[in-house]
């Protein structure tokens, strides 16, 4: 088993002053680390009977699609707003400074579906929150929350309270 921790590194200032961003290329980058990482997902979300994946743009693809491709499901992108091409449904949530949005085309969860969310990092939850509530106005189940990093200091865990949550590593 490789240490995960040793495929993150840490970019102090960016991309702000005083923010210490928390860099996930290295681990993409490494075929064996990152299918580590993919495979513990993938445990985690055969526990959980999971029949969909559910990625915000954009780097929850890079986590769920390998995900979904492993275990033979589809994969459901929330976009950021204007990109998808059909009927939509859209959520928005507040960022330090302002809003973002996220949509998800109306046809893409069917009522029942039991599904995974993914994201590389959970910080304060936003981003999150309104994947879920994109989700769950179509009728899905929430009935996981992966990513590859926790930032436990923002409190992201509290916000989804309820809500089963995996993280990978955690600072
Ligand atoms: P939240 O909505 O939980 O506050 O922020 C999480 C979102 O911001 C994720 O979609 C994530 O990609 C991005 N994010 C915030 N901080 C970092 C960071 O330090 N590293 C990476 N890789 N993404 C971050």
């Amino acid at each position: 088993m490789l240490d995960l921790h040793d495929y993150i590194k840490a970019i102090p200032n960016f991309p702000e002053e005083g923010i210490i961003f928390r860099d996930i290329t290295p681990l993409l980058a490494d075929g064996a680390a990152y299918q580590q990482a993919t495979s513990e997902i993938v445990a985690y979300a055969k526990a959980r009977d999971v029949n969909v994946i559910v990625g915000p743009e954009s780097r929850g693809f890079l986590v769920g699609a390998p995900v979904a491709n492993e275990m033979g499901l589809g994969l459901v992108p929330a976009r950021k707003p204007g990109k998808l091409p059909r009927e939509v449904v859209s959520e928005s949530y507040q960022l330090e400074y302002g809003t973002a949005s996220l949509e998800m085309h109306t046809d893409a969860i069917k009522p029942g579906d039991k599904v995974l969310i993914t994201d590389d990092l959970l910080a304060t939850g936003g981003t999150i929150e309104a994947t879920i509530k994109l989700v769950e106005a179509l009728g899905g189940t929430v009935v996981g929350l992966a990513f590859f990093i926790e930032l436990a200091g923002l409190k992201g865990r509290e916000r989804l309270d309820g809500y089963d949550i995996l993280a990978l590593l955690e600072y």
